[in-house]
């Protein structure tokens, strides 16, 4: 932890490795409407009990001293699906009234599958959210129902292009790549996004999956990726700061790509995120094996500086990196579902 620095913040996050905190990630819910092969089993995951799950103004008390205090400049919202959560434009418009030190606003970006984005794209967007990730694994009918195990491609081609329409900008679209299911629609993809004018993010896949079925023999690296839209549709890397994707633009200008190296070229020297799952644990990497509770000394009355405290130690002890691939690789005990993406 450092001391209060120039633009007014009291500290910073810092762990031992000198990288600074800068984005914090809140699941929402742990719920899902979906059930992604790769993230959640069929049927069977337990869900938390309502009262064990972060109220919007616990969730509100956690991102203001965060971002009014600590340092911190953008805020995601995940889960589960976030979108399952009532009201969610309502937090959303808690968020975005909150002011850095500095009086700048925070960026509020939410990633999502986008199956109810047809309708909630313009509330959002007028609760002041600025970007937006929504997750689409297939162009094909069969394929997204196979995928997702819920027949509803149309819900959420219909809700991008919702969120264009509502001028978020840019929309970005994830795809996780898993050899074997979709690697053949890496170029269509790329056709798609530049057609409907939106950002594809491709992800390699992760041993985040609740069935365990993760190797390494599915993951789609980055350079591959790359390598098959260039193929097609020339393509250039463009400069960027400390985001996770790299980034990638058309050269007869037709857009860009990202693609997040998750597994093949980890970008942990880089990590500036933090996640607090929809119970209130505090996490500082996807792949920890520990967790802080901050819901129980919120709910017992902890005072801010307290609540501070606590991230300070956590983050102080935030690991250089995952070891995906590598034969001390432990799974974390949570599936992605249950952390936040
Ligand atoms: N329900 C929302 C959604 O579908 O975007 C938000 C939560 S989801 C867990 C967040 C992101 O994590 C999605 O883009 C999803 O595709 C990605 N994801 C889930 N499991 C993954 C895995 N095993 N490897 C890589 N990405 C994964």
């Amino acid at each position: 932890m450092t001391a209060p620095d120039s633009q007014g913040n009291d500290r910073l996050l810092s762990d031992s490795y000198g990288r600074v905190v800068r984005d914090l990630r809140i699941s929402v819910t742990d719920r899902c409407n979906f059930r992604c092969v790769y993230c959640m089993p069929a049927e069977g995951l337990k869900w938390l009990p309502r009262s064990e799950i972060l109220t919007f103004e616990e969730i509100e008390r956690i991102a203001r001293l965060f971002i009014e205090h600590l340092g911190v400049e953008s805020i995601r919202l995940t889960g589960g699906e976030p979108t399952v959560r009532a009201d969610l434009p309502l937090l959303v418009r808690m968020l975005a009234g909150i002011r850095r030190p500095d009086g700048h606003g925070v960026e509020v970006a939410l990633t999502t599958n986008g199956a109810k984005m047809a309708r909630m794209a313009q509330p959002l967007r007028d609760a002041g959210l600025n970007r937006i990730n929504i997750s689409l694994d297939s162009l094909n009918r069969e394929r997204f129902a196979e995928i997702t195990r819920r027949d509803a491609l149309d819900d959420v081609l219909a809700g991008i292009t919702a969120a264009v329409e509502a001028g978020l900008d840019p929309v970005k679209v994830n795809v996780v790549v898993v050899r074997g299911w979709n690697e053949d629609e890496i170029v269509d993809f790329a056709e798609f996004g530049r057609r409907a004018g939106v950002q594809p993010r491709f992800i390699e896949f992760m041993p985040l999956d609740a069935d365990a079925t993760w190797s390494m023999d599915k993951v789609v690296g980055a350079d591959e990726i790359v390598a098959a839209i260039d193929a097609v549709y020339p393509l250039e890397e463009v400069e960027h700061g400390p985001e996770p994707a790299s980034r990638w633009r058309y050269r007869d200008g037709g857009g860009e790509i990202g693609v997040i190296p998750s597994v093949t070229k980890p970008f942990c020297g880089d990590c500036d995120r933090v996640r607090l799952t929809a119970e209130g644990s505090f996490m500082t990497c996807l792949f920890a094996q520990d967790d802080f509770d901050f819901r129980t000394p919120m709910r017992a009355g902890a005072s801010d500086r307290e609540l501070a405290d606590l991230a300070a130690r956590a983050v102080g002890l935030k690991w250089a990196g995952h070891r995906i691939g590598k034969v001390d690789f432990v799974r974390p005990k949570r599936s992605m579902s249950q952390i936040g993406g």
